[in-house]
Order: structure tokens, then sequence, then C-alpha cells
């Protein structure tokens, strides 16, 4: 392998592979690209919902959609008609296989697997050197997708963290059509926690459970509580797990946690993915803006040679989602009420712009009308006085 290099990606997930399927379209024009993956095979981990109103390099793998979504709690339940941007799901297979064989395609790029760093890359003289399992290489830019480790997160204002099964159950159960976004099962002062499921068929659905709190929660914390879930949605009869899927994503990162830690703080070496300010911070979804980033990181390593990170969001959303963190952090019990009342007063196109980064100030206006304004004045208040 030819040593010097234009971009070493750290880490091929979700965030690395996006990029690296941006760069191998430019073909002859594409710099020259080591991806370094320590994984030795990609397996169907996770899947990734958005709302489909954007398209992405991916919308033609789409497993499934869903035009109409519930919101619940044990006092009401609210249905959605979001046919104008249906909720979609893909699974992580169909995404890891296309991006494998777009990257494969262009031999300016080179995916290393079960590879790692052995030295971490050290400037010096307009060259990043490091050092690998299979060498010594250098390289003119560094793009690292490597999640930081749940100490160097500390700072995060809340945690979602879930636990998903996959379900084949023998009789007919679920409406295809129907997803439930947030089915809520209990909030106290500690956490709010929900139900959310994704039928596929009348007898396949993921069922995941899910935890908004100030700590991450590890996934035996959420086992028995997601069996009493899929007990609830399929009664007594028998199912098989196809697939089971966990996460810990941090909502709302501490600004120096996101551009802590590159060394140097040079521009030619940046952060990217979940852990580096990918995920929108009041929802946690990510997908959809990494795809974003890819297109953008990948333009400009074209025409500057420098990579990008992730954009900022508009000074009112960061504002708000940051206001409204605080809130579920310190009042995890009000979680219930103040979904339901966003998706009951404000018109859904709204709200799905509002939740998908398309929203405009109008739609901003009317989220915020909508949401009761004593706990979120005292969150205000309390910002105001630091
Ligand atoms: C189960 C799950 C479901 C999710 N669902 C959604 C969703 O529905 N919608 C949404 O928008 N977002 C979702 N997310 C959030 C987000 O989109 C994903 O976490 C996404 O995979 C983040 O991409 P990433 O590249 O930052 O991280 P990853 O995809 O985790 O990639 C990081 C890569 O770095 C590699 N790596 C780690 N350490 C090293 C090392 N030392 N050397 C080399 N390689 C290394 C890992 O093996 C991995 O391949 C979900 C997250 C999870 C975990």
């Amino acid at each position: 392998m030819q040593t010097d290099l234009d971009l070493l990606i750290i880490g091929a997930g979700c965030a690395g592979l996006s990029l690296g399927v941006q760069l191998a379209k430019m073909k002859e024009r594409a710099p020259k690209v080591l991806l370094l993956e320590q994984r030795t095979v990609y397996e169907n981990d996770r899947t990734w919902c958005f709302w489909g109103q954007q398209e992405n390099a991916y919308s033609d793998l789409v497993n499934h959609e869903w035009s109409k979504l519930t919101i619940q709690s044990k006092k009401e339940a609210i249905s959605l008609d979001c046919s104008f941007a249906p909720y979609q799901i893909l699974s992580s297979d169909r995404f890891y296989e296309k991006a494998l064989q777009s990257i494969a395609l262009n031999p300016l790029l080179d995916l290393r697997m079960g590879s790692s760093l052995l030295k971490e890359p050290k400037w010096q003289q307009g060259w990043w050197y490091f050092e690998t399992t299979f060498g010594q290489l250098r390289t003119k830019s560094v793009v690292d997708t490597r999640p930081k480790a749940l100490h160097d997160l500390k700072r995060t204002k809340l945690w979602q963290s879930f636990l998903g099964y996959e379900i084949e159950c023998d009789q007919a159960r679920f409406d295809p059509n129907t997803a439930v976004l947030m089915d809520f099962y209990k909030a106290n002062s500690e956490f709010v926690g929900f139900n959310y499921v994704l039928p596929q068929s009348e007898k396949r659905a993921l069922i995941e459970f899910t935890v908004f709190a100030e700590q991450p929660y590890l996934e035996d914390d959420l086992v028995d509580k997601l069996e009493e879930s899929v007990a609830q949605y399929i009664g007594s009869q028998g199912y098989r797990i196809l697939r089971k899927e966990s996460g810990m994503i941090p909502m709302g990162l501490a600004i120096d946690d996101i551009s802590s830690s590159t060394p140097d703080a040079h521009p030619s070496y940046i952060r990217a993915g979940l852990t580096a300010g990918a995920a929108r911070p009041a929802t946690g979804y990510a997908f959809q803006r990494i795809q974003h980033w890819a297109v953008q990181c990948a333009n400009s390593l074209s025409q500057s040679g420098v990579p990008t990170t992730h954009a900022k969001d508009f000074f009112l959303l960061r504002k708000m989602d940051d206001i409204f963190l605080n809130v579920i952090r310190n009042n995890p019990e009000l979680g219930p009420s103040l979904f339901m009342a966003l998706f009951s007063r404000v018109d859904c196109k709204r709200v799905v712009r509002f939740l998908s980064d398309q929203g405009s100030l109008l739609d901003y206006l009317s989220v915020v009308k909508a949401l009761p304004a004593t706990p979120f004045l005292k969150e205000i208040l309390k910002i105001s006085r630091h």
C-alpha cells in the first residue's frame, strides 16, 4: 500500500462509511483514503429511523415506512398522519452492504477491517504520522469517528438509553401502517420511560424500551422492563427474538466535549459522529444529519483538502433544545405531559419539520407556544442568572 495518504478515517461505522461513500463517488478525483475499522465483521446491529421528507443516499434501501404515528400516555392517545413525510426505517445490514460495495469500487479508498491505531497521530511538518498494525503511515488530514468513552462525556445533559427486540409472533398482532413513537410507561424524579414500537408486518415488530435520564442505563438495567413491554404488546402468545439492539445516546453534549481532544487543535484533524455533535441534542436523531455532514465534508475535502466537522445548529434551535433538555433533566416526571402537549397542540407538519431540522421560525414559535410556560420560564431564569 502507498503510505502517503490524503485522509485517514478512523472508525468506519455510520459516519466513517457515509463519508467514504461520498468520497468514493468522486471517482479518480477522490483523495487517497485509508479507513481504519476495528470490527472484523459488519452485523445487523442497529436500525435507523428518520422522516422521509429529505432524500439521502440510502433512501432506496428503506425497509419499511409508516404514515401514521401514535403517541400515548395512560390518559390519552394522539394519532398523527405523517403521510407527507413518512417515518422510515433502514436496517444497518443494508446500509453497510451498500457502503462497502461503493467504497470497494474506488481503488483510491482502502478499508482495513480488524485494524486500529497502535500510536495516535502526531503532527510534524505538514503531515500526521501514525502507526497501525500494518505499519507506519502519514496523512495530510484525519477524520476521527471513534466514539468517546462514557467518562469523557460526563457533562452530557441527558442520556437516551434503550434496549429493543425485533420479534416475530405466532399470530397477527400489529398494524404495519402505524408506528408507536412514544407510549409512556412511567415518569418519576429519575427518568421518563416509554415504549417505541415499529411493526414491519402483522407478525413482526421492533419493540424498544427507552429511558431519558441524567445518567446512562446499561442494557442489563432495561431487560426486565423490555420483557414486560413485549408481553404488554403481544399478550401470552409465543414469539421469537430475531435480533436485539441497544444504545446510549448522549443528548446535549457539552461544547468543550465536542471540540476537545483534537490533537493540537489543528484544522486538518477533526472529530465526527455521535459523540462529536452529530445528533440533534433534543432528539438524539443523527442519521440524516450524518448524511448531510458527509456530503459537506466530502465537498470541503475536494475543494480545500481540509475536512469539516458537524455544522452547529442555528442559534434559536440550540437555545430551545438546551432549555428543553434542562427541563426534562430537572423534571423528568413532566416528560409525558410535555410531549403530549407538543404533539397534540402543534400541527403535525410543523412538529415533524421541527424534529427533523427543517423547521421555520413559525414552526419554532408554534412549538414554544404549545409547551407549558412555568417549567420553561424557570429554566430560562436559571440560565440568565449564570
Ligand atoms: C442501536 C442504535 C440505534 C439508533 N437508531 C437511530 C435512529 O433510529 N435514528 C437516528 O437518527 N439515529 C439513531 N442512532 C444514533 C446514530 O445514528 C448511530 O449511533 C450512528 O451509528 C452513529 O454513527 P457513528 O459513526 O458516530 O458511530 P458508529 O456507527 O458506532 O461507528 C463508530 C465506528 O468506530 C469503530 N471504532 C471504535 N473504536 C475504534 C478504534 N479504536 N479503531 C478503529 N475503529 C474504531 C466502531 O467499530 C464503529 O464501526 C442509533 C444508535 C444506536 C446505537
